[in-house]
């Protein structure tokens, strides 16, 4: 009798069990396409173990597009070393591979929006394959995990690092001290418009100390939005004791960001041509109008007016200048004092 779930299909040319030096290896996805009979898609992952310690599992490209981790993690792997490391470092750059290859937030293999995958399927399509291995083989072997996103092609977002309310204490304090030692110039306490399939929820749910990050956006990144990134990689293996030093701090003083529910999500009920009253970092009061509307069909019509719905930060806004019905047009974090549990 076979039991189930099977194991994941996916094989690593990297050993974990090696406890010092530095591997550039694979994850082996096998796949029969059109264009590969019998082929494989190629995950590249580095593991850089220096002896005794805790284990970091760093991520970017589970979207394919956000540029400022997956440049980051590239950046790192090929720069690490061994001798510098107390434990181990996973370092997967471009989780999605076929998203991350085309440039796209989800894989063109199957559609698949990898950070709504979990906790994935070992039989299901290739984007379900490469979470349920994430979520059963990558998870389980971290004590940390940081996981590097952005806006991609369709948002921009303040540079933050986050976390999320959890039940538990330890674990939910542990993430606000791992999130403010990013050193990111905004730290906040997430709302998410459904936690049920991502990844971060996997993590928590193992119990792990894990930090999100949205560093920027538009299907780019810049100098700065990547310095961010970089510094706060840093800074997070610091803060675990896996890199020695001093974490560097942001050049300004780091800027705590609330979200009450989702309501601060400003979500389009109409199509046409986006016109951003505000500019993402402003201060909004309540009623203020965030964006304009206007019917690309016709001319005459007065745009339509999207207003805040409560007093804050712009966070995070549409980046095409076209918006669609449902689209999320703006996001009002709360700025508060401290995200201290109470
Ligand atoms: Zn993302």
């Amino acid at each position: 009798m076979t039991s189930y779930p099977r194991p994941s299909p996916i094989t690593s040319t990297v050993d974990f069990g090696v406890a010092e030096g530095i591997q550039h290896g694979y994850l082996k996805l096998p796949v029969s396409v059109d264009e590969s009979a019998w082929g494989a898609v190629m995950i590249p992952i580095t593991v850089v173990a220096g002896g005794e310690g805790p284990t970091a599992l760093l991520t970017a490209g589970i979207h394919g597009d956000e540029y400022e981790g997956i440049t980051a993690l590239h950046s790192l792997a090929a720069t690490l070393s061994p001798e510098q490391v107390n434990g181990r470092v996973i370092i997967i750059p471009m989780a999605n591979l076929p998203a991350a290859m085309a440039g796209l937030r989800t894989s063109p293999m199957d559609k698949g929006n990898l950070n709504r995958s979990f906790p994935g399927n070992p039989d299901g399509t290739v984007t379900e394959q490469i979470a349920d291995y994430m979520n059963r083989v990558l998870i389980p072997k971290c004590d940390v995990a940081l996981d590097l996103h952005s806006g991609g092609r369709t948002l921009d977002i303040l540079p933050f690092a986050a976390f999320h309310a959890l039940n538990n204490d330890w674990q939910e304090r542990s993430c606000l001290a791992a999130a403010t030692a990013f050193s990111a110039p905004y730290v906040l306490k997430m709302v998410e418009l459904d936690a049920t399939r991502l990844y971060d929820t996997a993590v928590e749910r193992q119990g792990k100390v894990f930090v999100t990050t949205e560093l920027g956006g538009g299907g780019t990144s810049t100098p700065r939005s990547v310095e961010i990134t970089k510094r706060g990689v840093e800074n997070f293996l610091i803060h675990n004791h896996i890199l020695e030093g001093d974490i560097t701090p942001s050049e300004e003083l780091p800027i705590y960001l609330d979200m009450q529910s989702a309501d601060c999500y400003i979500q389009s009920e109409h199509s046409g041509l986006l016109e951003m009253m505000v500019t993402l970092g402003d201060r909004v009061e309540t009623g203020d109008v965030l964006a304009r509307v206007y019917d690309m069909t016709r001319t005459g019509v007065p745009p339509v007016e999207y207003c805040a719905r409560n007093a804050g930060i712009l966070m995070a806004r549409r980046f095409p200048a076209q918006v669609g019905m449902g689209d999320t047009i703006a996001v009002i974090a709360n700025e508060v004092a401290s995200l201290e549990r109470k």
